[in-house]
């Protein structure tokens, strides 16, 4: 079986919806509140799961209930969750959502218990690494931490997958260690300084991320599909025409369905990073997030490896 191993911020999403977005002092009643799983990690580590892949987490919950509910559904979706632990005096990532009726929205992020994640927590965990076939992370946990993870993937062989999200001032440290790049829009602009406009200006900015050592970037573009760029290559795999109802963690799935690929290609002894597989890989992600952009939520909308086929 394809083997995973996801670096992973794991969040509390707590939403509420209000007639407008309060001024600076004041305080006004809400319509709703909802709570539900979230962080991009945990996301990423639901969907892989879902499409067939073995999942290790290396993560950090707070201590006390919601943390401990919150790593028990990681287990029920089959994830090995042994090297989740529990942040001792401090919160679960939470993440404060306000929506208005017109849709403004605003939204605070505090990591929490994802920073604590360190780098001794990823030593710990390194027994997992000489199995996986792909390493995939993102941003929501201190990057010294990432960049152990994938020095370690490296050793062992595996794929490194980066999600450079949300943007990092310091996000280009990583490079070095990254085979495949997945920002979007406004992440690869951060990172580059090139918005990816046309051809031209994703080929140039892409240059020196080649020099870097990564072998692939993809460059997500919403309902417009995305960007395979090689150093020799570009390619544009538009999305899926879907009626989409909400595109939370469209981004999401569309890593795991990637790094399932590329996994199963890996496990299968073939060229995980060929342009044969990133654009396979790239295909089946487009349909998976097709699917995620079709179900309200984030966790709830992921799909199965049945609801692909
Ligand atoms: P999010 O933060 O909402 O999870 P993102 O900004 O990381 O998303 P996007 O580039 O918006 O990522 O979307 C990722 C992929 O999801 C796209 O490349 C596309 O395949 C799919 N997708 C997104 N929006 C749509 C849509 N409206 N219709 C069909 N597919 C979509």
């Amino acid at each position: 079986m394809p083997r995973a191993v996801v670096v992973a911020s794991i969040n509390v999403d707590i939403t509420v919806t209000v007639a407008r977005i309060p001024a600076v002092g004041e305080t006004i009643l809400g319509t709703s509140v909802q709570e539900s799983r979230g962080g991009k990690g945990a996301n990423q580590a639901v969907a892989l799961a879902r499409l067939g892949t073995s999942v290790a987490v290396i993560g950090s919950v707070g201590e006390g209930a919601a943390g401990d509910d919150y790593r028990n559904d990681l287990a029920s979706e089959g994830i090995d969750v042994s090297h989740v632990s529990s942040a001792h005096g401090v919160a679960t990532g939470t993440a404060l959502i306000t929506v208005a009726d017109d849709g403004d929205n605003n939204i605070v992020v505090v990591p929490a218990a994802n920073a604590e994640l360190s780098v001794a927590r990823i030593e710990a965990a390194t027994h997992l690494f000489p199995s996986a076939d792909v390493v995939v992370a993102q941003f929501e946990v201190p990057l010294e931490s990432t960049a152990a993870a994938f020095r370690r993937a490296r050793e062992e062989g595996a794929v490194t997958v980066l999600n450079p999200a949300p943007a990092h001032e310091d996000g280009a440290s990583l490079l070095d260690l990254t085979d495949v790049l997945v920002p979007n829009e406004l992440e690869f602009e951060q990172l580059t300084g090139v918005a990816p406009t046309d051809d031209d200006a994703l080929r140039e900015a892409c240059a020196p991320l080649f020099s870097r050592g990564v072998a692939w970037v993809v460059v997500t573009l919403g309902g417009d599909g995305v960007a395979l760029v090689g150093p020799d290559t570009l390619r544009r795999i538009p999305a899926k025409r879907v009626v989409a109802v909400d595109t939370t963690a469209a981004g999401d799935s569309f890593i795991a369905g990637l790094s399932s690929v590329i996994a199963a290609e890996k496990d299968a002894g073939g060229d995980a990073l060929s342009e044969t597989t990133l654009r396979r890989a790239c295909e089946y992600a487009t349909t998976v997030a097709s699917i995620t952009v079709q179900g309200a939520g984030a966790q709830p909308s992921l799909p199965f490896a049945k609801d692909i086929a």
